[in-house]
């Protein structure tokens, strides 16, 4: 197994894909899991095969992310609506949420089987994605002492500048995530907003940006790239 990194909790499998592993070549070598990218569409489709493997999936849902803090509950592997927040209780089927510096977090409650993964850019943090995900999750039945979170590897704050602008909208809604003038901790954000509802956060630490094992925009500069991602899934009947 190529992955950065596994977990185990309950029934539940979580991986971090990380660029090694896969089928696509070039800009995209070799893990790619963006069909969007301009990736060759075969190597996309056996990548996924691959990232399913990882946690036991038969079938996948990818996230379509938005930017948002909309969620979607999700039950098989057709295509998802724009939205930054993927829930299931249904087991066999992962959750795949693509990144390339952004932050990803898979979301479990092997107790009552409902798990989750999400997606957060700055807005995804501003917006609170984190809290709309794990509502949904207990409207399908978890419970909030029982949710463990587990965050993926993001670009770190000393890579990620942002207009003093953007900064200051963190000021009332998340003050966490502001590292200095001008960077924002997407890490520190989610955490903090994990913190207030009592949810325990595991960190599965790296910077994409400085890390050349994952797909990075910022890195890219303009040119393509693939995207990475955090998979979980729970365990087929
Ligand atoms: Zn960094």
């Amino acid at each position: 197994m190529s992955q950065f990194g596994h977990r185990i909790i309950g029934d539940v499998q979580i991986a971090v894909i990380d660029r090694l592993g896969g089928t696509s070549a070039g800009a995209f070598e070799s893990m790619n899991l963006a069909a969007y990218v301009g990736d060759d569409s075969g190597h996309v489709a056996l990548n996924l095969g691959i990232a399913a493997s990882y946690v036991n999936a038969t079938a996948v849902a990818v996230m379509n992310a938005s930017h948002s803090n909309v969620v979607h509950v999700v039950s098989d592997g057709s295509a998802c609506e724009p939205g930054d927040g993927l829930v299931t209780t249904q087991s066999g089927l992962g959750l795949l949420a693509l990144s390339a510096d952004c932050l990803t977090a898979a979301l479990v409650d092997s107790d009552s089987g409902v798990i989750a993964v999400m997606h957060a850019g700055w807005k995804g943090v501003h917006d609170n994605v984190a809290r709309a995900t794990v509502e949904t999750m207990v409207k399908l039945g978890a419970q909030f002492a029982n949710i463990k979170a587990v965050v993926g590897p993001s670009i770190c704050p000393k890579c990620y500048q942002v207009p003093i602008e953007r900064v200051e909208m963190f000021i009332e809604t998340c003050p966490e995530a502001i590292y200095d003038e001008r960077h924002l901790d997407l890490q520190a954000g989610v955490w903090a907003q994990f913190d207030e509802l009592s949810i325990s956060a595991e960190v599965i630490d790296s910077c994409t940006f400085e890390d050349d094992r994952f797909f990075s925009y910022r890195r890219a500069n303009g040119q393509p790239t693939g995207r990475g991602g955090l998979i979980v899934a729970k365990a087929g009947a």
